[in-house]
């Protein structure tokens, strides 16, 4: 987003970075290697991102990368160097716990928006896809009535792995039944975004391909950013669709908080999470566990702490359960673009009015006042839209979400790629 990150044009001292690295950094041991000024290199959003512990696996910095330099550790499932990395700053420019403000990306979209108001509605589907979803399955009838008319030719969608129980990957789905597969909420992330091209590669979808991408909100920004700000050249993304979100769980720590109920992960079904409450279902539809939400908070990404967009204010179209009956799926549409599939896709759905809109409000407002009290940034919807890497520090170092020192394990690749 270089033309939208101004700050980070040299200062008037010619650098626009203090000494970087806080440990295991290989350039300390090469200290004869100048370094060229106003350069964010990936080593620098690892130790004060991932190694911080505040990663929300958005995959943000992976799609930004123009080198392919960032792909995504087949183990740890988290962002990671996997060639030389050019030094060009866009995976910190991209990163909403970053470089990217993202509470001013929210309201740069805000402003240029054409609909007068976001609409709003309580939907189900009318057919298959309401079994297959979560709640109303309106989100499958929407990208099934699309991909019927022609309007999309796939949706990067999640699905459960076959290899571990509530773990998600990501899913190119191009037919009805991918779809219908595919339905229901994965708690955890994808990593979508940045497998959209070896998403494309192994499917066979001809050239220009227009996509559908469901995630989560902070997903949505990082699309959205890019989209707006990365001058990304024929990009597939032509519908954007939120998954409303207070957290999102590591995997290891939601099955070990599982299992503290004595429940088997490999026997959960579903999960759901709705007015507070968590609850475990068997493929028989029986309750396994349930609990308040909270005494899952420990399994949460930590960084979901700093996010204050439970709606998904950059999506075309956000979707979740709060405000609406069991059964049915609340809407928000909020762009031309979203409101002319919403149209398309009718046939599928039946729509009405959403029976508590105050409740969409009082956690979307609850999620604001949570990350409020938690950045140690300031959370300014009127400030720049890109954080400079001092800036950045000046506001973390010294609280508990201070950089941390790269993973010895990872310093050789450093070595070799830094
Ligand atoms: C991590 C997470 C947290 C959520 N928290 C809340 C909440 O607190 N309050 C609330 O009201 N709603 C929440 N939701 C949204 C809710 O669970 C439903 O997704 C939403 O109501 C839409 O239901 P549906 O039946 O219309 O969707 P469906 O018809 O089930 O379609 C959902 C689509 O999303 C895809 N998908 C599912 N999980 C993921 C994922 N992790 N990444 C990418 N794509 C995915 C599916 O593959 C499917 O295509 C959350 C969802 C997620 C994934
Ligand atoms: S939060 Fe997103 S962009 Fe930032 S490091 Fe993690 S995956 Fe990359
Ligand atoms: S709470 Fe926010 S940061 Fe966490 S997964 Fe959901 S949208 Fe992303």
């Amino acid at each position: 987003m270089s033309g939208a990150n101004q700050p980070r044009v040299p200062d008037p001292n010619g650098s626009t970075k203090s000494p970087k690295g806080v440990g295991n950094d290989p350039r300390e041991q090469n200290p004869d290697v100048e370094e060229a000024p106003g350069k964010i290199w990936f080593r620098d959003l690892d130790e004060a991102v991932i190694e911080a512990d505040r990663c929300i696996q958005c995959a943000s910095c992976v799609a930004a990368c123009p080198s392919d330099s960032i792909g995504i550790d087949a183990e740890e499932k988290r962002p990671t160097l996997v060639k030389m990395c050019t030094g060009c700053s866009r995976c910190w420019d991209f990163c909403p716990r970053s470089g990217l403000r993202y509470e001013r990306a929210l309201e740069l979209l805000d402003q240029e928006r054409s609909l007068a108001e976001p609409e709003t509605y309580a939907a189900r589907a009318t057919d298959a896809a309401a079994d297959a979803g979560q709640d109303g399955g309106a989100v499958t009838a929407l990208l099934a009535e699309l991909l019927a008319a022609g309007e999309i030719d796939g949706a990067v969608v999640a699905r459960e792995s076959e290899d571990e129980p509530l773990r998600g990957e990501a899913f190119l789905a191009t037919s009805h039944a991918d779809l219908l597969e595919a339905g229901g909420s994965i708690y955890t992330q994808t990593m979508g975004l940045g497998q959209i091209d070896d998403l494309l590669a192994d499917a066979d979808l001809g050239p220009n391909p227009d996509l559908a991408l469901v995630g989560t909100p902070c997903v949505i920004q990082g699309a959205t950013a890019l989209d707006r700000y990365g001058h990304e050249p024929a990009d597939p993304i032509a519908l954007t669709v939120a998954l409303m979100c207070t957290r999102t769980f590591e995997h290891e720590r939601l099955l070990s908080q599982i299992e503290s109920y004595d429940v088997d992960p490999e026997a959960v079904e579903k999960l759901d999470i709705r007015d507070g409450t968590l609850a475990a279902f068997d493929d028989d539809g029986e309750i396994l566990l349930e609990t308040d939400v909270e005494e899952f908070d420990a399994a949460g990404l930590r960084g979901c702490d700093e996010c204050a967009d439970f709606v998904g204010g950059a999506a075309d179209i956000s979707a979740g359960n709060v405000g609406s009956e069991d059964g049915y799926s609340t809407v928000v549409v909020r762009t031309e673009n979203g409101r002319d599939v919403w149209r398309e896709a009718a046939d599928g759905l039946e729509t009405t009015e959403i029976d508590r809109p105050e409740a969409l409000e009082k956690i979307a407002a609850w999620n604001e006042r949570r990350a409020k009290s938690i950045l140690p940034r300031e959370f300014d919807p009127e400030a720049e839209i890109g954080i400079t890497y001092e800036r950045h520090r000046e506001a973390y170092d010294g609280t508990d979400r201070e950089p941390q020192p790269l993973n010895p394990a990872r310093v050789h690749q450093y070595e070799e790629w830094c």
